[in-house]
């Protein structure tokens, strides 16, 4: 995938998570967007209204077999655990057989961080900083509060 194309998806990633800004309770509004090897967009998601499902979740489920090798652009790092015992982001694009992770920016807060590892851990590669300066502003106030 081209830069161009990079830049492109993670604009609609951006999109999608300003949708739900405000309305994810303690949650940040994550936006994602899963394009298969061709270039199509096959899954989008925002967190749900109350920091639930997550958007990886809802994009997954959106894409169902069509995730496998597809490039996830997330807004902010897919979360390494959930305080639910639910499974976590992390660990649902590694079983979906995602190909490569495009995010904007690190999770500043403990609990959210080390998504990065665990994908990077099973062989999948990450890729961090792209649109950086628009998740900045996006995840300001929840970094200031929970980072
Ligand atoms: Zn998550």
């Amino acid at each position: 995938m081209s830069r161009r194309a990079d830049r492109r998806f993670m604009g609609r990633a951006l999109e999608l998570a300003r949708l739900n800004y405000g309305l994810t309770g303690d949650n940040p509004s994550v936006g994602c967007v899963l394009v298969d090897p061709l270039g199509r967009i096959v899954g989008e998601g925002v967190t749900g209204e109350g920091g639930r499902p997550h958007a990886e979740q809802i994009a997954l489920d959106d894409a169902g077999d069509r995730a496998a090798l597809a490039t996830a652009y997330v807004t902010l790092e897919p979360c390494r655990e959930r305080s639910t015992g639910e499974d976590a982001c992390s660990k649902r694009l590694i079983d979906a057989g995602i190909g490569r992770v495009v995010c904007a920016i690190a999770d500043k807060h403990p609990k959210g961080a080390g998504g990065f590892a665990a994908l990077r851990a099973a062989g999948i590669p990450v890729f961090v900083g792209l649109k950086q300066d628009d998740a900045d502003v996006l995840y300001e106030d929840f970094f200031n509060l929970h980072g």
